[in-house]
């Protein structure tokens, strides 16, 4: 029997942090299973890559060449299906990369498998391979097993250390022929580190709420200095941006928006649930339908200027009561 770990390299030819955590739980599984583990790697040089694995004592299979560079569901899954019927896998485990997310579940339709994806854990339990899976908007966290094999899984990032032991690589090559394939790549149109404003490897989260776009003290709304506020607090700390519902939704309701937030920045109970050590919120009132979405957010402060707002209500360990727009100015001055 034979765990299959598959990753795909970077456009440096890297392999990403989620990639090297997969790792990891994948070497754990097959211990825990007492069977053989298998690396599967696909893109355009894999022979760095495999080596800065190639201590964990696995067989290696690459799929390389400048078709496989990029994300293309076709060439992705030609790749993964021809490594994996080199080495008969009963488990296939993969980061959730978005790649992968996409061809995957094709694999294991191809293969005659079943695919779990976005897995919070895998273990050996009783012999047996145990996935776990968080529920209900990570309020519980399942397990679960199959019999069906291949069984595919993909396993989300920050769910294991990553995988460090460097060392020689033998590596098989597997021919695939994608000359058949339809679909070009065109080029890869990245966004820049400054317009991408979720960062979910933040150490810290910054929420705004609706009080930014709310008339102030003197009558009227700032929402252009309340964004260059937000932008600037974020530029200088490498924060990641989360909002309140109500905030988000003001672009439906056709007033004054926050130009670079979306839906993606909710945080709440109909929203996300990041995992920052430690959480800034602004002009957000810290009703419970939204800090529900901070239950992983230990260190939490926030700015309002009522004294008895949600935060105050045992939610938050420090709130500073008074005017954000003051205070995130002179936090942005003291950052320089
Ligand atoms: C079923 C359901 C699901 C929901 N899911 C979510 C969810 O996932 N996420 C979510 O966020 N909400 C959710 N909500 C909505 C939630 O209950 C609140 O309505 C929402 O979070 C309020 O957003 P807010 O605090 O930004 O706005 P407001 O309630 O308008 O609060 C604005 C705050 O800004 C403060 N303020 C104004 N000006 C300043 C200033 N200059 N300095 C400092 N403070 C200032 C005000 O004192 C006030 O506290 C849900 C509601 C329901 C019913």
């Amino acid at each position: 029997m034979t765990v299959l770990y598959l990753a795909h390299t970077e456009c440096d030819n890297t392999l990403h942090k989620s990639a090297l955590e997969t790792l990891t739980a994948a070497k754990a599984l097959a211990e825990g299973l007492g069977t053989d583990l298998a690396v599967g790697l696909i893109g355009a040089d894999t022979s760095a890559a495999a080596e800065t694995i190639g201590g964990c004592g696995a067989k290696f299979y690459a799929v390389s060449g400048a078709d496989f560079a990029d994300g293309r569901y076709s060439s992705d899954l030609a790749a993964a299906e021809a490594i994996a019927k080199a080495c008969s896998p009963e488990i296939v485990i993969a980061p959730a990369t978005s790649r992968f997310s996409r061809a995957l579940p094709g694999l294991a339709v191809r293969l005659d498998g079943r695919v779990d994806t976005h897995l919070s854990g895998i273990a050996a339990e009783d012999g047996k391979p145990v996935a776990k899976r968080w529920f209900y908007r990570q309020r519980m966290e399942g397990t679960l097993t199959r019999e069906e094999r291949p069984w595919i899984l993909t396993l989300d990032s920050g769910c294991a250390e990553p995988y460090a032991g460097s060392g020689a690589a033998d590596v098989q090559a597997v021919s695939v022929d994608v000359s058949s394939v339809r679909t070009k790549v065109a080029g890869m149109e990245c966004s820049s580190e400054d317009a991408q404003t979720i960062r979910p490897d933040a150490a810290l989260l910054c929420v705004a709420g609706a009080g930014w776009t709310k008339k102030q003290a003197d009558g009227a709304t700032h929402v252009d200095v309340a964004e260059k506020t937000i932008m600037d607090f974020l530029t200088a700390t490498k924060a990641s941006l989360g909002s309140s519902k109500s905030l988000v939704d003001i672009s439906g309701e056709g007033g004054a928006v926050i130009s670079f937030l979306t839906h993606m920045h909710q945080v709440g109970q109909t929203g996300s649930t990041p995992r920052h050590a430690k959480g800034l919120s602004t002009c957000c009132h810290g009703e419970e339908p939204h800090v529900v979405g901070w239950r992983f957010i230990k260190e939490r402060r926030a700015i309002n200027l009522d004294a008895g707002c949600g935060w105050a209500q045992g939610k938050c360990d420090v709130l500073y009561v008074g005017d954000a727009f003051a205070i995130m100015k002179k936090v942005n001055e003291l950052l320089g």
